[in-house]
């Protein structure tokens, strides 16, 4: 039987979250740190609301407690990623942002105790950032991971890397990177690419620019990488040799449905912002709540921010029986980019005018949740696997 109960843990962490983001972190969006800046927040601004996280007790709350965290599952963690999602500063403080946390998920798994130990703590406490550098551009991989360019050639003890990324997040500023790249000259069945860490300060590891993009939700934003006979020996492999496809599904399942959570705390903050603004504001005669067609708004808003939980819960808790959760992740993923996008749009419709303004939170959200359909999997490629598994 599906039980979505919280335990007294999560949620004393989801009542402690919802009080800090509305009393610590939601007065800082007012700060020109956050509101002019293209790229998520200022590091200095990053490390202030870190600390703030930190001292609530709230930081890296996913991770295991021997990592400093409060080893949540996938399904309490829906609770708490929602709840500090309700401000976009929200995941940032408590270091519970992409591509960060679904990084560190991905170390835990899979990663060496060495690694474990050189870069979990740095990680858990937001002293270090780092990035995920997979997609490159055509002809390499893009939707189609199959189509990796870049190649790790082994010389000796050390593995040479060559290749071109771009729309890596959070890569400038990270200074830890996990490059996907060829090792085998055939990718066969699943096999053939592997994940290597490497520190950005690696010579080799070039950033070419940082691309100007329509959404400002990644701290660091999203830059192009060269990888230049960039040399790492052979502890840089992430887990095991050739089982990169298998690791990337390893760190996105769970990290599509963080996405998810986060974005729904964003998406019910729109909602509250349009219900008040409605609420208040007049036209013909009557409040604009009093007019059906703006009822309907939020009433549409209501069903399908419930109806996004319960996608996301359900994938959680699939994920928490130890199921792969594959299909699970993609139907959530697909219904949430796309329900999520649905209630920002509707909520910037009610506020009029003032939903355009770079002041009003909404044209943020708006624009930042727009990309959720194409990162982690465009909804089209998800629904073609959906059916492909469904028929199969
Ligand atoms: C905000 C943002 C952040 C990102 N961050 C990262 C990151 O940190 N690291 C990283 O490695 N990548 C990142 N990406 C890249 C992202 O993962 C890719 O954009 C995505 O996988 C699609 O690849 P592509 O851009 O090459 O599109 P293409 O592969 O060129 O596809 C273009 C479009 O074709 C359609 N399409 C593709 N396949 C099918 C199909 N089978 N059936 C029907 N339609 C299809 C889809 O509509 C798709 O959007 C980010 C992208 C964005 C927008």
């Amino acid at each position: 039987m599906i039980d979505f109960s919280l335990s007294p843990k999560a949620q004393d962490l989801k009542e402690r979250t919802d009080a800090f983001v509305a009393e610590k972190i939601i007065p800082f969006e007012s700060d020109p740190r956050f509101l002019d800046c293209q790229t998520g927040v200022t590091e200095d601004l990053r490390l202030e609301l870190v600390a703030l996280a930190r001292d609530a007790g709230l930081l890296t709350p996913h991770l295991p407690e021997k990592w400093g965290g409060a080893d949540l599952s996938h399904t309490e963690r829906a609770a708490v990623f929602e709840a500090s999602g309700y401000s976009p500063l929200g995941p940032i403080a408590m270091h519970i942002g992409a591509p960060d946390e679904g990084n560190m998920h991905l170390i835990e798994a899979v990663g060496s105790d060495a690694q474990k130990n050189a870069y979990l703590p740095r990680l858990a406490s937001g002293e270090l950032r780092s990035c995920f550098a997979m997609t490159e551009p055509a002809p390499g991989a893009g939707s189609d991971p199959n189509m990796l360019a870049t190649t790790a050639v082994k010389d000796g003890n050390h593995w040479v890397i060559n290749g071109h990324k771009w729309m890596i997040s959070s890569a400038q500023g990270s200074g830890l990177a996990i490059i996907m790249a060829r090792t085998a000259d055939k990718i066969e069945k699943g096999k053939g690419a592997s994940m290597f860490l490497v520190e950005t300060d690696m010579p080799g590891f070039n950033e070419i620019r940082r691309i100007e993009t329509m959404d400002s939700g990644f701290v660091g934003g999203h830059s192009e990488l060269k990888f230049e006979n960039l040399r790492v020996t052979a502890d840089h492999i992430l887990g095991e040799l050739d089982e990169g496809y298998r690791y990337a599904q390893v760190r996105l399942v769970p990290a599509r449905l963080t996405h998810c959570m986060r974005w729904l705390g964003a998406a019910r903050r729109c909602n509250d912002i349009a219900s008040v603004y409605v609420k208040n504001r007049k036209a013909f005669g009557r409040r604009l709540a009093d007019h059906e067609g703006i009822g309907f708004m939020i009433a549409d808003n209501e069903i399908e921010i419930v109806a996004s939980r319960l996608m996301t819960l359900q994938a959680c808790w699939a994920l928490d029986q130890g199921d792969d959760a594959r299909q699970e992740s993609s139907m959530a993923k697909v219904f949430c980019a796309e329900a999520i996008f649905r209630i920002v749009d509707r909520s910037l419709q009610a506020l009029g005018g003032s939903g355009a303004m770079r002041e009003n939170l909404v044209e943020r959200i708006f624009r930042d949740t727009r990309l959720f359909r194409i990162y982690d999997g465009p909804s089209e490629v998800h629904r073609w696997a959906i059916a492909k598994r469904r028929l199969a």
